[in-house]
């Protein structure tokens, strides 16, 4: 139900992966496949890529994203980078809240909330990622889990702001898996999702909210994760690192 009020958005994230050099290539071999796209197509890529790849996508449809950010301006926070520099270059996006983030890097809720807060401040459209791991959703938990990161990531946000806010659904167990949530799976929690935006601001802010899902979308089960009413695009990881693979999906989300 009213689908048709929003635009898909399909966004790779590249993780840790491809030196400013192969980055120019990726995107070179990646441009011609994505430039009828009627959808909107984000890279989100290393820090070190982002010059590149902002200067590689200039005057195309590809938008560019880092895949995190600092809460705080400037400082003495040794490797952390911060909303400023990132729109000095021509970035448009940040990813927050990657569960390789939480897992790995001591990511919590509130710092999720701190970092979505200084980007949205600085102007950068947010790619907010939720999910539950494995053992939470075979406790049954998941609902609990990802309701509980999304009031609290969307803490201090306006309604204006969340235009500037997607959501990915990414359900931990399925991220580099190869073990995909099924498109009920998907569809549920993203629609849970927009019920909690329905709930802390209104019914017209959830049907307008971007949902995407991620969690090995590939080239070949794309198409049946985005036809899912709730479903409005997707965070792609592996996928993303294969120009015609990612073409693919963004032409499935194109449909
Ligand atoms: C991701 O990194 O957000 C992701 C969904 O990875 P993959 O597509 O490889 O599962």
């Amino acid at each position: 139900m009213n689908k048709q009020l929003r635009k898909a958005v399909i966004a790779g994230n590249w993780k840790m992966n491809k030196t400013p050099s192969q980055a120019k290539a990726l995107i070179e071999e990646m441009k011609p496949l994505v430039k009828d796209a009627d959808c909107d197509v984000v890279i989100c890529v290393p820090y070190v890529d982002l010059q590149t790849a902002v200067e590689a996508t200039k005057g195309t449809n590809i938008k560019v994203g880092a895949e995190n950010c600092h809460w705080e301006k400037s400082g003495a926070f040794t490797g952390e980078i911060s909303t400023e520099m990132l729109t000095e270059l021509g970035v448009e996006y940040v990813v927050i809240g990657h569960s390789e983030r939480r897992t790995y890097f001591g990511e919590t809720d509130v710092t999720v909330n701190k970092r979505v807060r200084a980007a949205l401040d600085a102007g950068l459209t947010v790619i907010l990622c939720v999910g539950e791991y494995l053992e939470q959703r075979e406790q049954g938990v998941t609902f609990d889990v990802v309701g509980m990161q999304t009031r609290i990531a969307l803490g201090g946000v306006s309604k204006e702001e969340l235009s500037r806010i997607i959501i990915a659904y990414e359900p931990v167990w399925a991220i580099g898996t190869g073990r995909t949530a099924t498109a009920e799976q998907a569809n549920e929690v993203n629609h849970a999702i927009r019920e909690i935006v329905a709930d802390l601001y209104d019914r017209e802010a959830a049907d307008a909210f971007v949902v995407q899902y991620g969690g090995s979308m590939n080239a070949g089960n794309a198409a049946d994760l985005l036809a899912q009413p709730d479903v409005d695009g997707g965070l792609i990881g592996g996928a993303s690192l294969k120009a015609p693979d990612f073409a693919k999906i963004v032409e499935a989300a194109s449909k």
